[in-house]
């Protein structure tokens, strides 16, 4: 066994096995996995090894093509077999709402190049013939789906890294990691201590434990999982071709041919967290007791959808643990905190996923950033307030929610509330409807009279419409205020604060007394955040950025930390109000003895509010006259009292996230997670106006957009109006051109103000002619739409920066 070596992966399940083999593809030979017991010795031998391309988000659905199709790949690098079987499978969809979801999925597949069919009962019939299509609306085809042998695909995955240089130590437990004041890491296990200068999480059922020996907590949990193997069935035995999958949302299960019989495995609602308070270590190669009244409703369901099953007999019930992170996907990447300490947990759907996830953990560990965003898998999306209180109802929440149709203006319940503000009570006394963001509780829309406290989830225009309506013209015609607990905040402070910032931003670094929006670039040019940067004093600047970013933006700050420079997350410590609106300034005004009449637009001053002493900054996401407004949490209170009287006689209403996300379209400001990620770059997007090209200073990614400035992007984001019917852009519906899917869209929704649908969408940049018609493909419904040129509000800005 090697004592010294670039990367020891912990754990050799599929996942270990996977980041191993695409670490030595990437070009580290170095590497070693430590595996405990045997390969495969987690979830990954009893798994069904089902392997599917749909997932709701778009890049780990990618990531999950880019996983089946390595397969073959495998095989025949190696020679071993994956005992691969691509058979296809059908997700079946009862009702409008679940077609509506395998409509939106098909869009988003058409530029992602995946080859899926929207199919009708009959079609259904005739490629799953034992499916009892009663009831049932239509169905997504996917070629790609498929199962393949657990073991054999691990130890290929092992065998190619093998080959590669790469040493496989099995039986041999890691004890402890214990890191060096240089970072790198004493990996102790019982047949001695491996010095390594990166560690790599893939303990599966046991990260917790592997964790916690460097003092890290990962949100996730293993649960209890089943499935059944039947005896023979002569309708499936006596077909000339093997069954396809099938995925019955509806009944919780998928089915798919096993040998001459069938196997089924359920989501069932009776599900339960495993090993609440730890994974026992000898805990091996065993299965959990059958327990088959738990899925017994979902067995009858079974009964009615294929009723071959009646008739079959139980060959053997598998009932497993595995690991799961409160919204289902991978924790994967770069331990915020911890140098050298990388992730690769969570991973619930190993033979879906496990490919995607070695290759991008690989791209970030060898090359520095991954090709794609992968912040759906970032181990950073949650923060260091979450906890196992929180994660444990959370997934198991998710776990009953697997097959559900996810809606995308759906708030999930579990765990919630949790994070609030002092304003809580107030806004809930006033009819929050409310959603949730990075934990906290955070108002969607305030419902008043007898409309209800709940917004219906759907593909759909909802319930909020009119609320948000209401809301969106009290602002455009008065004044709104709501809070600006959700944004990220930071405090960069000491005497090389703006050297720093000038470094790691791209764009200008302002004077004190003034904001400036500026992107963070990654070194290959790539977004990494959009920020506004507020100069206090020379030495003292605020950042804003998203707020469901800060693990993500922390991590990088740290990792570029410098001497003479101190960077402190104070987002849940400084918290406050936004008002905007024609009415915002004279607001302001007759809560401050100070005279803000030469307040301009993006002007940063500390005025005392009433008792209360702030920090105001005159820059509106709403595009209107607008101030932001930080306070600490203990004056909030003191201080909404101030702004809500002074407000009222003005026509203040306080307004939510639907009214900010509708009142932002007006102006086509672009949104972080949607416009603005590391899929894009700021050329293509136009946040390259806001680069500062002539600051003398080597900014992080300058050479990439530098070069793009250079050769000009082949996309470019731009603003549509949408003859929209009853749904609206959400996100990735794709962008015709003359006959051809060319874009997508990024974001959308309705404009209030202007009345009219919108949309924000990539297209080619050649094809941005002024005029431009296309079609955006909504709920499998052509729409057509027009190119916009000008803002659908204040179009020379005359409201905002007047
Ligand atoms: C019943 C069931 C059916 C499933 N069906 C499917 C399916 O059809 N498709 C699909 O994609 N997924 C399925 N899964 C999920 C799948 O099994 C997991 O996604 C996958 O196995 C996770 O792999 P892993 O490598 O992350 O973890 P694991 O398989 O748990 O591997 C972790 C490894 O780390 C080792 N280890 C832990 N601690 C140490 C230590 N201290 N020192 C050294 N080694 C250590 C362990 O021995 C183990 O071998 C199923 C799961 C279950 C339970």
């Amino acid at each position: 066994m090697r004592t010294t070596t670039r990367v020891a992966v912990i754990g050799g399940g599929v996942v270990g096995a996977s980041v191993l083999y695409h670490l030595t593809r990437l070009g580290w030979s170095d590497v070693m996995l430590i595996e405990r017991s045997e390969l495969t010795s987690g979830s990954t031998w009893h798994a069904a090894g089902g392997f599917h391309t749909l997932n709701g988000d778009t890049n780990m659905a990618a990531l999950q093509g880019y996983t089946i199709r390595l397969y073959k790949e495998l095989e025949e690098l190696t020679g071993l077999s994956c005992g691969l079987h691509h058979v296809g499978g059908v997700t079946l969809a009862e009702d409008r709402d679940r077609f509506d979801m395998l409509l939106a999925e098909r869009a988003k597949h058409r530029y992602m190049g995946l080859d899926t069919h929207i199919v009708g009962p009959e079609e259904i019939r005739q490629i799953a013939p034992i499916t009892n299509t009663e009831g049932i609306v239509g169905g997504l085809y996917d070629p790609l789906d498929g199962h393949l042998d657990p073991s054999g695909t691990t130890h290929a995955y092992a065998k190619a890294a093998r080959m590669a240089g790469a040493e496989v130590v099995t039986h041999c437990m890691v004890r402890e990691t214990n890191q060096r004041a240089d970072g790198t890491w004493d990996v102790v296990t019982d047949k001695g201590t491996i010095h390594a200068e990166h560690v790599v999480n893939a303990a599966g059922l046991w990260a917790r434990e592997v964790g916690e020996m460097a003092g890290i907590y990962f949100p996730l949990h293993p649960m209890e999982h089943q499935y059944v193997v039947t005896d023979e069935v002569p309708e499936i035995y006596e077909r000339d071709r093997e069954h396809p999958h099938v995925m019955d949302p509806a009944g919780e299960s998928y089915l798919r041919q096993e040998g001459r019989g069938l196997c089924i495995g359920f989501y069932e609602q009776r599900a339960k967290p495993w090993a609440v308070d730890g994974t026992p270590w000898d805990f091996g190669h065993e299965l959990l007791p059958d327990d088959l009244d738990k899925i017994s409703d979902s067995i009858e369901f079974a009964y009615r959808r294929f009723p071959v099953l009646e008739r079959a007999g139980v060959k053997s019930v598998i009932h497993g643990p595995f690991t799961f992170a409160p919204d289902g996907n991978p924790l994967v990447g770069p331990v915020p905190g911890v140098r050298n300490y990388w992730a690769a947990v969570g991973v619930m759907a190993g033979f879906s996923q496990g490919g995607g996830v070695g290759l991008m953990l690989a791209q970030w560990m060898v090359e520095g950033e991954c090709e794609r965003d992968t912040f759906a898998m970032d181990v950073a999306r949650y923060g260091d307030w979450i906890t196992p209180g929180y994660t444990r109802p959370k997934v198991v929440e998710n776990y009953q929610k697997r097959f559900s149709v996810a809606y995308p203006n759906e708030e999930l319940p579990a765990a919630r509330p949790f994070r609030q503000t002092p304003m809580y009570d107030v806004f809930d006394a006033m009819g929050a409807v409310w959603g949730h963001q990075y934990g906290l509780e955070v108002v969607n829309y305030f419902a008043t009279g007898d409309e209800p406290r709940f917004e219906t989830p759907s593909f759909r225009r909802s319930n909020a419409w009119e609320a948000t309506r209401r809301e969106v013209q009290a602002v455009r015609g008065a004044v709104g205020i709501n809070e600006t607990h959700n944004f990220g905040k930071y405090r960069v402070a000491g005497p090389k604060a703006r050297a720093w910032l000038d470094r790691i931003m791209a764009g200008r670094i302002p004077a004190p007394g003034r904001l400036a929006l500026t992107p963070m670039l990654s070194p290959k040019g790539r977004l990494w955040g959009d920020f506004t940067v507020s100069c206090i004093d020379e030495e003292t600047f605020q950042l804003t950025a998203s707020y469901g970013a800060q693990a993500f933006h922390m991590r990088w700050f740290l990792q570029n930390m410098e001497e003479g420079v101190t960077v402190e997350n104070v987002s849940d410590r400084v918290t406050g109000f936004q008002i905007a609106g024609p009415k915002a300034r004279e607001v302001l005004q007759s809560v401050t003895r100070s005279d803000i009449s030469d307040m301009r637009f993006l002007d940063v001053r500390h005025l005392t509010l009433g008792m209360a002493d702030c920090l105001v900054q005159r820059v509106s996401y709403t595009g209107d006259l607008g101030y932001e407004i930080f306070c600490d949490p203990m004056v909030q209170r003191a201080l909404w009292t101030t702004l809500w009287e002074a407000g009222r006689p003005h026509g203040m209403k306080p307004f939510g996230m639907r009214a900010m996300m509708s009142l932002r379209l007006d102006r086509f400001f672009g949104s972080w997670g949607a416009e603005y990620s590391p899929d894009y770059t700021a050329a293509e997007t136009g946040l390259d106006r806001f680069i500062s090209w002539k600051k003398n200073v080597d900014f992080v990614g300058r050479e990439a957009a530098e070069r793009e400035r250079r050769n000009g992007a082949a996309r470019t984001l731009r603003p549509f109006e949408v003859d929209a019917l009853d749904a609206d852009v959400h996100a990735y519906e794709p962008i015709w051109i003359g006959g051809e899917v060319k874009g997508f869209c990024t974001s959308g929704g309705y404009s209030h103000h202007a009345d009219t649908a919108v949309a924000l969408g990539l297209i080619p940049a050649e094809a941005a002619q002024p005029g431009l018609e296309v079609e955006i493909e909504i709920l499998g419904e052509m729409r057509p739409a027009r190119m916009l040129e000008t803002p659908l509000f204040d179009p020379d800005g005359a409201r905002l920066r007047g």
